[in-house]
């Protein structure tokens, strides 16, 4: 079994209700003043009915996980029939609460499995939420199935499965909270060429407090996305036969890069000026373990097709990897702005601008100019979300620690007080 947590299903019902719990001065309690948070995590192994939570607890002074408490609610026979035991020492561990073997353990810990067992799961309402979430987290697990009902009594035996194994997946990656749907286009639809197209409705921030950098939808009365092709002029003034050579590279690149190597070699050769040859030679490098080279050909590419806004965005991110700051600062002309690198268009595709302006997020994170990554952070959520490129700007920004942090303590969500659950 493994556990995940429920912010990862229902990022907005977890900020709303996740459960934290405030030490305050004074307060007697063998825990540090501070604010822990209960980051719920549940099972999601299709056909299980376990009826347990495990609890991430994370401080809010330290930052870190401190105690993985695993609790089931319902009454011991039920995990006895469940697992199919009578071991009263293996159906204790399973009803818990009980901090969980093999996941992080603070010095904390035994405290906050007090604080969890005498506090937080002695308030009925807090219960009653736990089991409406498991219920909500299974029924999505079982694509909208409703939960099983009666344990199964004529299920084998399972192994020993102290959930120890993988019940930290708070610690492993934030998955970003906006999860659309599989069968939503990665862009928004292509508009058709009779519909008027709008401008971004964004508008740029006011008073960001930088002079020298342009703030990312400054520069966007200047020109249109779209979702619409552009092809490549280079590309699309080869001969058809060659085009059909690329396709069948690219495929190639995939599944055996080597062979493909010599043959892109020779293309870009004989068409020099065709961008994707350099960026299918330079994947099919990488993929053959070929680092050097695979950086080597970003940057020609860089140097012939400075035009492709894509040959600029990779090898300003080869740089950005070398820690060459001035460089990648150089590549975007020190302006990061579309319509000034290219004055003399007037449209660009959503992925040229989401690739572009998520690298320069990187770089102004990586520079130190955190709130200006955070803004364009914004700003890419909002025009592409579900860009890889978004998505890992975002996790740049917002390690999991951070996110969570976000989740448990942000100001206004719901607190409670030691004192006021003590019952
Ligand atoms: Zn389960």
């Amino acid at each position: 079994m493994a556990y995940r947590p429920f912010y990862e299903e229902f990022p907005t019902v977890a900020e709303q209700e996740t459960r934290a719990i405030t030490i305050a001065p004074g307060e007697r309690s063998r825990l540090p003043v501070g604010e822990y948070g209960f980051v719920e995590m549940f099972c999601d192994e299709p056909g299980c009915d376990c009826r347990r939570v495990f609890f991430s607890v994370l401080s809010s002074t330290r930052h870190q996980i401190e105690a993985v408490v695993a609790w089931g609610w319902e009454k011991p026979e039920f995990y006895a029939t469940w697992m199919n035991t009578r071991n009263p020492r293996v159906v204790a561990e399973l009803k818990g609460p009980v901090l969980n073997v093999g996941s992080p353990a603070t010095a904390l810990a035994p405290a906050l499995l007090e604080l969890t067992r005498t506090v937080l799961l002695r308030d009925p309402h807090y219960v009653e939420r736990i089991k409406r979430h498991y219920q909500m987290f299974r029924q999505r697990i079982e694509g909208g199935r409703p939960v099983t009902g009666p344990p199964r009594t004529e299920r084998p035996a399972k192994k020993l499965d102290l959930p120890s194994a993988r019940t930290a997946p708070v610690d492993v990656a934030y998955r970003p909270a906006r999860r659309l749907p599989k069968t939503k286009p990665h862009v928004r639809p292509a508009r058709r060429d009779d519909c008027p197209r709008a401008r971004t409705g964004i508008p740029p921030k006011p008073s960001l407090p930088f002079a020298a950098e342009t703030p990312p939808g400054a520069a966007f009365s200047h020109y249109e996305i779209t979702t619409e092709p552009m092809p490549e002029p280079h590309y699309q003034r080869l001969p058809q036969r060659v085009k059909e050579e690329i396709e069948r590279l690219h495929d190639i690149v995939q599944r055996r890069p080597r062979e493909a190597i010599p043959a892109l070699q020779d293309l870009i050769t004989r068409y020099p000026r065709v961008p994707q040859l350099y960026n299918y030679l330079s994947v099919a490098h990488a993929r053959a373990g070929q680092r050097r080279e695979a950086e080597a050909v970003v940057e020609e590419n860089y140097r012939r097709n400075p035009e492709y806004v894509f040959a600029r965005v990779n090898y300003a991110e080869v740089c950005l990897a070398r820690g060459d700051y001035a460089q990648v600062a150089e590549i975007f002309a020190h302006t990061f702005d579309l319509s000034l690198l290219y004055p003399q268009r007037k449209r660009f595709h959503l992925s040229e601008v989401a690739n572009f302006m998520g690298l320069a997020g990187l770089y102004f994170l990586a520079t130190g100019n955190r709130e200006l990554a955070e803004h364009y952070d914004t700003f890419l959520q909002q025009i592409a979300p579900e860009f890889p490129m978004t998505r890992r700007l975002h996790k740049t920004l917002f390690p999991v620690i951070i996110y969570l942090t976000h989740l448990c303590f942000r100001e206004s969500k719901e607190v409670s007080y030691l004192s006021t659950h003590c019952v």
